[in-house]
């Protein structure tokens, strides 16, 4: 027999490799985890932070309640419930006969430590299942980062901005479509090539984590207190900050 979910052969009466099926436990447990942080989420006009513990106020929202919380953890709670049954052999959609009336999360819990998990009939689609609800749950729980500047626009120049996941950016003024990294890239050179480019430390430090270089503040000042960095009326020139932090390497990572 193959794996439901990865197709490796696996052991005769068995739906998923024992890969999958730790993968599949593992993320049944953390939605068991994260069904708290979810009905915290809930109050739409407090962002609890998600899976960090920072309660953080947003914009007032247009309902006291979020639906697409709510409707996430109907989803997820049905799923749940559904897959339980399945696991112990009471059909799907006969409800009326599972008398458990356990909570969603110790639901979640008794799945991931079924001993079934692995050989019932339908693992790998519920697999599947589960695996898009946690995705959702994530995105609930972390939003993905606010769009920031990344630099200009190939043809027309004007300011883009991207999530730090888009590979791709299109230009809201001229349609054209253009890879992240070139863009923030393209950036870094111009500030780096042009020795008149000055900025603060906090500045320098910014633009340089858009392109994905990691260098702080408070190395950029450190730098400067030791003698190897010059700092001018003006600020630091983002080309010597470059040059101290790529070193000889410079031309291979920017062309
Ligand atoms: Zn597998
Ligand atoms: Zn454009």
């Amino acid at each position: 027999m193959n794996c439901q979910n990865c197709k490796t052969i696996t052991e005769g009466g068995y739906s998923l490799c024992a890969t999958c099926e730790l993968r599949f436990a593992g993320t049944l447990l953390r939605l068991a985890h994260d069904v708290t942080p979810l009905h915290d989420s809930l109050d739409a006009t407090l962002h609890p932070g998600g899976h960090s513990p920072v309660r953080i106020q947003t914009a007032t929202p247009p309902t006291p309640i979020r639906l697409d919380v709510l409707d996430l953890i109907d989803m997820l709670d049905a799923t749940a419930r559904e897959l339980w049954r399945c696991l112990d052999g009471i059909d799907a959609l006969d409800w009326r006969k599972d008398k458990r009336n356990e909570d969603l999360k110790a639901t979640l819990i008794a799945c991931a430590g079924h001993p079934r998990l692995a050989t019932f009939t339908d693992a790998g689609l519920y697999m599947h299942v589960i695996n898009d609800l946690a995705r959702k749950v994530d995105t609930v729980l972390d939003p993905p980062e606010q769009r920031r500047e990344i630099g200009t626009c190939e043809l027309c120049e004007t300011m883009l901005t991207a999530g730090a996941a888009d590979q791709w950016v299109t230009c809201p003024v001229c349609g054209r479509e253009q890879r992240a990294q070139t863009v923030k890239l393209r950036r870094l050179k111009t500030l780096c090539w042009d020795d008149s480019e000055r900025g603060s430390a906090a500045d320098i430090s910014k633009a340089f984590a858009v392109s994905g270089l990691k260098v702080s503040r408070k190395t950029i000042t450190t730098w400067e207190q030791r003698g190897k960095l010059p700092r001018h009326a003006d600020g630091y020139a983002y080309c010597d900050v470059y040059r101290l932090l790529i070193g000889p390497d410079l031309t291979k990572s920017v062309r």
